[in-house]
Protein backbone atom coordinates (compact mmCIF):
# COMPACT_ATOMS: atom_id res chain seq x y z
CA UNK A 1 0.00 0.00 0.00
CA UNK A 2 1.19 3.50 -0.73
CA UNK A 3 2.02 5.08 2.12
CA UNK A 4 0.05 8.41 1.99
CA UNK A 5 -2.55 10.53 3.96
CA UNK A 6 -5.64 12.01 1.70
CA UNK A 7 -5.01 15.37 3.75
CA UNK A 8 -0.63 15.94 3.23
CA UNK A 9 -2.18 18.79 0.76
CA UNK A 10 -4.87 20.58 2.33
CA UNK A 11 -4.10 24.09 1.66
CA UNK A 12 -5.85 27.72 2.03
CA UNK A 13 -8.16 29.76 0.00
CA UNK A 14 -6.63 32.14 -1.86
CA UNK A 15 -7.45 35.29 -0.27
CA UNK A 16 -10.01 37.46 -1.85
CA UNK A 17 -9.62 35.46 -5.10
CA UNK A 18 -13.02 33.92 -6.07
CA UNK A 19 -12.71 30.74 -6.20
CA UNK A 20 -13.70 28.90 -10.12
CA UNK A 21 -15.54 25.66 -9.42
CA UNK A 22 -16.24 22.25 -11.92
CA UNK A 23 -19.25 20.58 -10.96
CA UNK A 24 -18.88 16.58 -12.20
CA UNK A 25 -22.34 15.32 -12.18
CA UNK A 26 -23.66 18.53 -12.00
CA UNK A 27 -27.83 17.31 -12.20
CA UNK A 28 -27.24 14.72 -9.56
CA UNK A 29 -28.08 14.84 -5.98
CA UNK A 30 -24.82 15.97 -4.58
CA UNK A 31 -24.41 18.24 -7.88
CA UNK A 32 -27.31 20.44 -7.20
CA UNK A 33 -26.61 20.42 -3.17
CA UNK A 34 -23.60 21.88 -4.20
CA UNK A 35 -24.42 24.74 -6.04
CA UNK A 36 -27.10 25.25 -3.64
CA UNK A 37 -24.29 26.13 -0.97
CA UNK A 38 -22.37 27.57 -4.03
CA UNK A 39 -25.21 30.17 -4.70
CA UNK A 40 -25.61 30.89 -0.95
CA UNK A 41 -21.76 32.46 -0.82
CA UNK A 42 -21.37 34.25 -4.72
CA UNK A 43 -18.56 36.39 -3.12
CA UNK A 44 -16.42 33.50 -2.68
CA UNK A 45 -16.99 30.87 -5.55
CA UNK A 46 -17.84 31.01 -9.64
CA UNK A 47 -19.58 28.59 -11.70
CA UNK A 48 -16.99 27.02 -14.42
CA UNK A 49 -18.38 24.05 -15.79
CA UNK A 50 -20.89 21.91 -14.61
CA UNK A 51 -21.23 18.41 -16.22
CA UNK A 52 -23.80 15.46 -16.85
CA UNK A 53 -24.80 12.33 -18.97
CA UNK A 54 -27.99 12.48 -20.91
CA UNK A 55 -30.22 14.27 -18.49
CA UNK A 56 -30.46 17.99 -20.97
CA UNK A 57 -33.15 19.96 -19.37
CA UNK A 58 -31.56 19.27 -16.13
CA UNK A 59 -28.08 20.64 -16.99
CA UNK A 60 -30.17 23.51 -19.40
CA UNK A 61 -32.07 24.46 -16.51
CA UNK A 62 -28.71 24.91 -14.12
CA UNK A 63 -26.80 26.66 -17.28
CA UNK A 64 -30.14 29.50 -17.25
CA UNK A 65 -29.76 29.72 -13.73
CA UNK A 66 -26.07 29.61 -12.65
CA UNK A 67 -24.35 30.34 -16.38
CA UNK A 68 -21.31 28.54 -16.27
CA UNK A 69 -18.38 29.01 -18.75
CA UNK A 70 -18.31 25.50 -19.94
CA UNK A 71 -21.10 22.71 -19.86
CA UNK A 72 -20.62 18.75 -21.02
CA UNK A 73 -22.75 16.36 -21.95
CA UNK A 74 -21.33 12.74 -22.20
CA UNK A 75 -23.93 12.21 -25.35
CA UNK A 76 -23.29 13.54 -28.52
CA UNK A 77 -27.16 14.07 -28.94
CA UNK A 78 -27.58 15.50 -25.74
CA UNK A 79 -24.94 17.97 -26.30
CA UNK A 80 -26.59 18.80 -29.66
CA UNK A 81 -29.63 19.35 -28.12
CA UNK A 82 -28.51 20.95 -24.88
CA UNK A 83 -26.32 23.78 -27.68
CA UNK A 84 -29.42 24.76 -29.42
CA UNK A 85 -31.60 24.80 -26.69
CA UNK A 86 -29.17 26.75 -25.12
CA UNK A 87 -28.73 29.00 -28.13
CA UNK A 88 -32.74 29.84 -28.57
CA UNK A 89 -31.99 30.64 -25.06
CA UNK A 90 -29.52 33.39 -25.25
CA UNK A 91 -27.08 31.92 -23.20
CA UNK A 92 -23.57 32.13 -23.94
CA UNK A 93 -22.36 28.74 -22.02
CA UNK A 94 -20.03 26.79 -24.48
CA UNK A 95 -21.03 23.10 -24.62
CA UNK A 96 -18.76 20.13 -24.81
CA UNK A 97 -19.12 16.47 -25.54
CA UNK A 98 -17.66 13.31 -24.19
CA UNK A 99 -15.47 11.61 -21.70
CA UNK A 100 -12.46 13.73 -22.55
CA UNK A 101 -14.14 16.79 -22.27
CA UNK A 102 -14.99 15.93 -18.85
CA UNK A 103 -11.59 15.70 -18.05
CA UNK A 104 -10.60 19.01 -19.93
CA UNK A 105 -13.20 20.89 -17.43
CA UNK A 106 -11.86 18.93 -14.14
CA UNK A 107 -8.13 19.80 -14.98
CA UNK A 108 -8.60 23.48 -16.85
CA UNK A 109 -5.77 26.00 -15.62
CA UNK A 110 -8.60 28.40 -14.58
CA UNK A 111 -10.54 26.17 -12.37
CA UNK A 112 -9.68 26.34 -8.67
CA UNK A 113 -11.94 23.53 -7.08
CA UNK A 114 -13.51 20.10 -8.46
CA UNK A 115 -17.09 18.61 -7.08
CA UNK A 116 -16.13 14.89 -8.18
CA UNK A 117 -20.00 13.57 -8.31
CA UNK A 118 -20.30 11.77 -10.97
CA UNK A 119 -21.57 7.73 -10.28
CA UNK A 120 -19.61 4.93 -10.42
CA UNK A 121 -16.57 4.14 -12.11
CA UNK A 122 -17.41 6.75 -14.88
CA UNK A 123 -15.82 9.27 -12.71
CA UNK A 124 -12.08 8.09 -12.74
CA UNK A 125 -10.69 9.96 -15.60
CA UNK A 126 -11.93 13.48 -14.56
CA UNK A 127 -11.01 12.73 -10.91
CA UNK A 128 -7.68 11.50 -12.29
CA UNK A 129 -7.09 14.69 -13.92
CA UNK A 130 -7.91 17.33 -11.24
CA UNK A 131 -5.35 15.45 -8.70
CA UNK A 132 -2.94 15.41 -11.80
CA UNK A 133 -3.15 19.23 -11.77
CA UNK A 134 -3.14 20.14 -8.36
CA UNK A 135 -7.17 21.09 -7.76
CA UNK A 136 -8.76 21.26 -4.87
CA UNK A 137 -10.90 18.03 -5.34
CA UNK A 138 -14.04 17.69 -3.27
CA UNK A 139 -14.55 13.43 -3.74
CA UNK A 140 -18.31 12.53 -3.68
CA UNK A 141 -17.55 9.51 -6.25
CA UNK A 142 -16.20 6.83 -3.81
CA UNK A 143 -15.64 4.32 -6.85
CA UNK A 144 -12.90 6.34 -7.78
CA UNK A 145 -11.16 5.17 -4.62
CA UNK A 146 -12.33 2.04 -4.20
CA UNK A 147 -11.34 1.20 -7.89
CA UNK A 148 -7.64 3.08 -8.07
CA UNK A 149 -7.07 4.11 -4.57
CA UNK A 150 -3.12 3.47 -4.74
CA UNK A 151 -2.95 5.28 -7.91
CA UNK A 152 -5.63 8.42 -7.37
CA UNK A 153 -3.44 8.80 -3.82
CA UNK A 154 -0.29 9.14 -5.39
CA UNK A 155 -1.76 11.66 -8.02
CA UNK A 156 -2.85 13.65 -5.30
CA UNK A 157 0.00 13.57 -3.85
CA UNK A 158 2.21 14.13 -7.24
CA UNK A 159 0.07 16.73 -8.82
CA UNK A 160 0.01 19.14 -5.54
CA UNK A 161 -3.53 18.19 -5.16
CA UNK A 162 -5.86 18.83 -2.01
CA UNK A 163 -8.20 16.28 -1.41
CA UNK A 164 -11.38 16.86 0.86
CA UNK A 165 -13.41 13.67 1.31
CA UNK A 166 -17.61 14.40 1.02
CA UNK A 167 -18.93 10.66 2.01
CA UNK A 168 -20.57 12.36 4.99
CA UNK A 169 -18.82 9.50 7.36
CA UNK A 170 -15.04 10.10 5.89
CA UNK A 171 -16.00 13.84 6.12
CA UNK A 172 -16.57 13.69 9.49
CA UNK A 173 -13.62 11.31 10.55
CA UNK A 174 -11.63 14.27 9.01
CA UNK A 175 -13.27 16.34 10.94
CA UNK A 176 -12.50 15.16 14.17
CA UNK A 177 -8.48 13.65 13.23
CA UNK A 178 -6.70 16.72 12.91
CA UNK A 179 -3.57 15.50 12.57
CA UNK A 180 -3.46 13.26 9.82
CA UNK A 181 -0.44 14.65 8.43
CA UNK A 182 1.23 11.81 10.16
CA UNK A 183 0.96 8.91 8.45
CA UNK A 184 0.16 5.65 10.51
CA UNK A 185 -2.83 5.93 12.44
CA UNK A 186 -0.86 4.73 15.19
CA UNK A 187 1.59 7.22 15.18
CA UNK A 188 -1.38 9.68 15.71
CA UNK A 189 -2.68 8.02 19.19
CA UNK A 190 -6.04 6.62 16.92
CA UNK A 191 -7.10 2.70 17.99
CA UNK A 192 -9.88 2.74 15.29
CA UNK A 193 -12.50 4.38 13.08
CA UNK A 194 -15.82 3.65 13.75
CA UNK A 195 -18.21 3.72 10.58
CA UNK A 196 -21.64 4.44 10.89
CA UNK A 197 -24.30 3.41 8.66
CA UNK A 198 -28.08 3.76 8.65
CA UNK A 199 -28.69 0.00 8.27
CA UNK A 200 -30.66 1.27 5.38
CA UNK A 201 -34.33 0.19 4.44
CA UNK A 202 -33.97 -2.95 5.40
CA UNK A 203 -32.18 -3.13 9.16
CA UNK A 204 -34.93 -4.58 10.54
CA UNK A 205 -36.56 -7.24 7.92
CA UNK A 206 -35.90 -10.94 7.75
CA UNK A 207 -34.33 -13.24 5.36
CA UNK A 208 -37.01 -14.02 3.85
CA UNK A 209 -38.38 -10.23 3.37
CA UNK A 210 -34.91 -9.15 1.93
CA UNK A 211 -35.48 -12.06 -1.05
CA UNK A 212 -38.84 -10.36 -2.10
CA UNK A 213 -37.33 -6.99 -1.85
CA UNK A 214 -39.26 -4.80 -4.79
CA UNK A 215 -37.17 -2.03 -6.69
CA UNK A 216 -39.39 0.63 -5.01
CA UNK A 217 -39.16 -0.44 -1.13
CA UNK A 218 -35.33 -0.77 -2.04
CA UNK A 219 -35.35 2.67 -3.44
CA UNK A 220 -37.12 3.99 -0.23
CA UNK A 221 -33.73 5.20 1.92
CA UNK A 222 -35.27 6.41 5.64
CA UNK A 223 -32.43 8.82 6.34
CA UNK A 224 -30.83 10.30 3.05
CA UNK A 225 -32.49 11.63 -0.54
CA UNK A 226 -29.94 10.35 -3.06
CA UNK A 227 -29.29 9.06 -6.42
CA UNK A 228 -30.79 5.83 -6.97
CA UNK A 229 -27.60 3.79 -7.35
CA UNK A 230 -25.97 5.06 -4.06
CA UNK A 231 -29.75 4.16 -2.53
CA UNK A 232 -29.47 0.82 -3.52
CA UNK A 233 -26.22 0.28 -2.36
CA UNK A 234 -27.28 1.04 0.60
CA UNK A 235 -29.97 -0.84 0.96
CA UNK A 236 -27.86 -3.90 0.29
CA UNK A 237 -24.81 -2.12 2.71
CA UNK A 238 -22.37 -2.57 -0.13
CA UNK A 239 -22.15 1.37 0.37
CA UNK A 240 -20.92 0.74 3.78
CA UNK A 241 -18.29 -1.85 2.02
CA UNK A 242 -17.46 0.37 -0.27
CA UNK A 243 -16.89 3.16 2.49
CA UNK A 244 -14.64 0.63 4.36
CA UNK A 245 -12.34 0.62 1.09
CA UNK A 246 -12.52 4.23 0.68
CA UNK A 247 -11.54 4.76 4.49
CA UNK A 248 -8.75 2.53 4.17
CA UNK A 249 -7.21 4.61 1.46
CA UNK A 250 -8.30 8.28 2.38
CA UNK A 251 -6.71 7.80 6.08
CA UNK A 252 -3.99 4.64 6.10
CA UNK A 253 -6.53 2.51 8.12
CA UNK A 254 -6.06 -0.85 7.89
CA UNK A 255 -9.06 -3.46 7.46
CA UNK A 256 -8.90 -4.38 10.96
CA UNK A 257 -8.81 -0.46 12.01
CA UNK A 258 -11.92 -0.29 10.55
CA UNK A 259 -15.53 -0.92 12.68
CA UNK A 260 -19.13 -0.53 11.16
CA UNK A 261 -21.27 0.52 13.37
CA UNK A 262 -24.87 0.85 12.56
CA UNK A 263 -26.57 3.93 13.86
CA UNK A 264 -30.44 4.33 12.59
CA UNK A 265 -30.38 7.57 13.55
CA UNK A 266 -27.96 9.11 11.25
CA UNK A 267 -27.05 11.48 13.52
CA UNK A 268 -23.09 10.48 14.35
CA UNK A 269 -21.46 10.69 10.85
CA UNK A 270 -19.01 8.48 12.34
CA UNK A 271 -16.27 8.62 15.09
CA UNK A 272 -12.61 7.69 15.50
CA UNK A 273 -11.42 6.03 19.05
CA UNK A 274 -8.02 7.04 20.41
CA UNK A 275 -5.88 4.83 22.37
CA UNK A 276 -6.25 7.33 25.46
CA UNK A 277 -9.92 6.22 25.44
CA UNK A 278 -11.69 9.20 23.69
CA UNK A 279 -14.18 8.69 21.01
CA UNK A 280 -14.23 11.91 18.71
CA UNK A 281 -17.77 12.10 16.89
CA UNK A 282 -19.09 14.67 14.49
CA UNK A 283 -23.19 15.48 14.49
CA UNK A 284 -25.38 17.01 12.36
CA UNK A 285 -28.69 16.44 10.49
CA UNK A 286 -28.65 13.64 7.66
CA UNK A 287 -27.89 16.62 4.64
CA UNK A 288 -25.29 16.63 2.09
CA UNK A 289 -24.39 20.04 2.31
CA UNK A 290 -22.89 19.99 5.70
CA UNK A 291 -20.02 18.10 4.13
CA UNK A 292 -20.09 19.85 0.62
CA UNK A 293 -19.90 23.43 2.59
CA UNK A 294 -16.74 21.61 4.95
CA UNK A 295 -14.83 20.61 1.60
CA UNK A 296 -15.97 24.32 -0.05
CA UNK A 297 -14.74 26.37 2.50
CA UNK A 298 -11.90 24.69 4.19
CA UNK A 299 -10.52 25.57 6.45
CA UNK A 300 -13.41 28.31 6.96
CA UNK A 301 -16.65 27.19 8.18
CA UNK A 302 -19.29 28.42 5.75
CA UNK A 303 -23.20 28.94 6.17
CA UNK A 304 -24.52 25.84 3.99
CA UNK A 305 -28.60 26.28 4.57
CA UNK A 306 -28.52 22.67 6.75
CA UNK A 307 -30.84 23.26 9.90
CA UNK A 308 -29.69 23.01 13.59
CA UNK A 309 -29.13 19.36 15.06
CA UNK A 310 -32.25 19.11 17.34
CA UNK A 311 -31.04 16.61 19.94
CA UNK A 312 -33.98 16.97 22.71
CA UNK A 313 -36.39 15.88 19.21
CA UNK A 314 -34.47 12.97 18.35
CA UNK A 315 -34.26 12.03 22.03
CA UNK A 316 -31.99 9.12 20.88
CA UNK A 317 -29.35 7.49 19.52
CA UNK A 318 -29.17 3.87 18.72
CA UNK A 319 -26.12 1.27 18.00
CA UNK A 320 -25.62 -2.61 16.78
CA UNK A 321 -23.78 -4.19 14.84
CA UNK A 322 -24.16 -5.08 10.92
CA UNK A 323 -25.41 -8.54 10.10
CA UNK A 324 -22.97 -9.89 7.60
CA UNK A 325 -25.00 -12.76 6.80
CA UNK A 326 -28.05 -10.35 5.92
CA UNK A 327 -26.13 -7.79 4.30
CA UNK A 328 -23.38 -10.09 2.57
CA UNK A 329 -22.34 -6.88 0.40
CA UNK A 330 -20.31 -5.72 3.57
CA UNK A 331 -18.36 -9.12 4.02
CA UNK A 332 -17.81 -8.91 0.24
CA UNK A 333 -16.27 -5.60 0.28
CA UNK A 334 -14.25 -6.76 3.41
CA UNK A 335 -12.85 -9.89 1.40
CA UNK A 336 -11.73 -7.44 -1.71
CA UNK A 337 -9.91 -5.26 0.54
CA UNK A 338 -8.13 -7.95 2.36
CA UNK A 339 -7.20 -9.63 -0.99
CA UNK A 340 -6.12 -6.15 -2.19
CA UNK A 341 -4.43 -5.63 -5.72
CA UNK A 342 -7.53 -5.59 -8.69
CA UNK A 343 -10.08 -7.43 -6.34
CA UNK A 344 -11.81 -3.93 -5.12
CA UNK A 345 -11.94 -2.54 -8.90
CA UNK A 346 -13.80 -6.30 -9.91
CA UNK A 347 -15.98 -5.71 -6.77
CA UNK A 348 -17.17 -2.65 -8.19
CA UNK A 349 -17.74 -3.12 -11.54
CA UNK A 350 -19.43 -6.18 -10.50
CA UNK A 351 -21.47 -4.31 -8.06
CA UNK A 352 -22.26 -1.49 -10.54
CA UNK A 353 -23.66 -3.91 -13.09
CA UNK A 354 -25.55 -6.34 -10.67
CA UNK A 355 -27.40 -2.97 -9.51
CA UNK A 356 -28.46 -1.62 -12.65
CA UNK A 357 -30.14 -5.29 -13.19
CA UNK A 358 -31.87 -5.11 -10.01
CA UNK A 359 -32.79 -1.53 -10.99
CA UNK A 360 -33.97 -3.29 -14.28
CA UNK A 361 -36.10 -5.49 -12.41
CA UNK A 362 -33.95 -8.70 -14.32
CA UNK A 363 -32.57 -9.94 -10.89
CA UNK A 364 -33.72 -10.49 -7.33
CA UNK A 365 -32.39 -8.30 -4.63
CA UNK A 366 -30.34 -11.09 -2.69
CA UNK A 367 -28.86 -11.89 -6.25
CA UNK A 368 -26.79 -8.63 -6.26
CA UNK A 369 -24.78 -9.93 -3.50
CA UNK A 370 -24.81 -13.55 -5.35
CA UNK A 371 -23.51 -11.83 -8.73
CA UNK A 372 -20.46 -10.00 -7.10
CA UNK A 373 -19.35 -13.32 -5.29
CA UNK A 374 -19.24 -15.04 -8.40
CA UNK A 375 -17.65 -12.79 -10.12
CA UNK A 376 -15.00 -12.20 -7.51
CA UNK A 377 -14.43 -15.76 -6.90
CA UNK A 378 -13.65 -16.54 -10.77
CA UNK A 379 -11.66 -13.35 -11.27
CA UNK A 380 -7.83 -13.26 -11.04
CA UNK A 381 -6.84 -11.13 -8.58
CA UNK A 382 -3.62 -8.85 -10.03
CA UNK A 383 -1.18 -6.77 -8.16
CA UNK A 384 -2.10 -3.01 -9.68
CA UNK A 385 -0.33 -1.36 -12.15
CA UNK A 386 -1.72 1.49 -13.99
CA UNK A 387 -5.19 2.85 -15.02
CA UNK A 388 -5.37 1.66 -18.60
CA UNK A 389 -4.92 -2.01 -16.34
CA UNK A 390 -7.67 -0.96 -13.97
CA UNK A 391 -9.94 0.38 -16.92
CA UNK A 392 -9.49 -3.56 -18.79
CA UNK A 393 -10.17 -5.19 -15.19
CA UNK A 394 -13.31 -3.23 -14.74
CA UNK A 395 -14.20 -4.13 -18.56
CA UNK A 396 -13.75 -7.99 -17.92
CA UNK A 397 -15.29 -7.92 -14.80
CA UNK A 398 -18.43 -6.31 -16.45
CA UNK A 399 -18.06 -8.98 -18.96
CA UNK A 400 -18.40 -11.53 -16.21
CA UNK A 401 -20.78 -10.02 -14.96
CA UNK A 402 -23.46 -10.02 -17.64
CA UNK A 403 -22.34 -13.22 -18.31
CA UNK A 404 -23.69 -14.47 -15.23
CA UNK A 405 -26.92 -12.21 -15.65
CA UNK A 406 -27.55 -14.27 -18.86
CA UNK A 407 -27.22 -17.46 -17.47
CA UNK A 408 -29.13 -16.73 -14.10
CA UNK A 409 -32.22 -14.82 -16.44
CA UNK A 410 -32.04 -18.02 -19.15
CA UNK A 411 -32.86 -20.42 -15.96
CA UNK A 412 -35.66 -18.48 -14.53
P1 LIG B 1 -26.94 10.86 -9.04
O1 LIG B 1 -27.35 9.61 -9.74
O2 LIG B 1 -27.98 11.69 -8.37
O3 LIG B 1 -26.15 11.81 -10.08
C1 LIG B 1 -25.13 11.30 -10.89
C2 LIG B 1 -24.54 12.38 -11.77
O4 LIG B 1 -23.54 11.79 -12.60
C3 LIG B 1 -25.55 13.02 -12.72
O5 LIG B 1 -25.18 14.34 -12.99
C4 LIG B 1 -25.39 12.17 -13.98
O6 LIG B 1 -25.83 12.83 -15.18
C5 LIG B 1 -23.89 11.95 -13.99
N1 LIG B 1 -23.49 10.75 -14.70
C6 LIG B 1 -24.07 9.52 -14.60
N2 LIG B 1 -23.40 8.63 -15.37
C7 LIG B 1 -22.39 9.32 -15.97
C8 LIG B 1 -21.37 8.97 -16.89
N3 LIG B 1 -21.25 7.71 -17.37
N4 LIG B 1 -20.50 9.92 -17.28
C9 LIG B 1 -20.62 11.19 -16.85
N5 LIG B 1 -21.58 11.59 -15.98
C10 LIG B 1 -22.45 10.66 -15.55
O7 LIG B 1 -25.79 10.44 -8.02
P2 LIG B 1 -25.47 11.08 -6.58
O8 LIG B 1 -25.37 12.57 -6.71
O9 LIG B 1 -26.36 10.51 -5.56
O10 LIG B 1 -24.02 10.47 -6.30
C11 LIG B 1 -22.88 10.92 -6.99
C12 LIG B 1 -21.64 10.29 -6.35
O11 LIG B 1 -21.53 10.77 -5.02
C13 LIG B 1 -21.70 8.76 -6.26
O12 LIG B 1 -20.42 8.24 -6.44
C14 LIG B 1 -22.15 8.51 -4.83
O13 LIG B 1 -21.70 7.29 -4.31
C15 LIG B 1 -21.50 9.68 -4.11
N6 LIG B 1 -22.16 10.06 -2.86
C16 LIG B 1 -23.46 10.51 -2.90
C17 LIG B 1 -24.12 10.85 -1.74
C18 LIG B 1 -25.52 11.37 -1.78
O14 LIG B 1 -26.02 11.79 -0.73
N7 LIG B 1 -26.18 11.41 -2.91
C19 LIG B 1 -23.46 10.72 -0.43
C20 LIG B 1 -22.08 10.28 -0.50
C21 LIG B 1 -21.48 9.95 -1.68
P3 LIG B 1 -27.34 12.61 -15.73
O15 LIG B 1 -28.23 13.43 -14.84
O16 LIG B 1 -27.30 13.13 -17.11
O17 LIG B 1 -27.61 11.14 -15.64
MG1 LIG C 1 -21.66 7.84 3.06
Amino acid sequence: MVSVSSVDNVGLNTQGKIQQVTILGATGTIGTQTLDVISQHPDRFGVFALTASTSVQGLFDLCVKYKPLYAVMLSPTAASALEAQLKNAGIATTVLQGEDALSQVASHPDVDVVMAAIVGAAGLHPAMAAAKTGKRILLANKETLVMAGSLFMQAVIDGGATLLPIDSEHNAIFQVMPYQRTRILADMGVKRILLTASGGPFRNATIEQLRNVTRAQALNHPNWVMGPKITIDSATMMNKGLEVIEAHWLFNATSSQIEVVVHPQSVIHSMVEYNDGSVLAQLGNPDMRTPIAYGLGYPDRLVSGVSSLDLLKIGRLDFCAPDQNMFPCLRLAYEALDAGGTAPAILNAANEVAVEAFLADQIKFMQIPALIESVLSTSDIEAVTSIPQLVDVDAVARRVARDWLTASIDTH
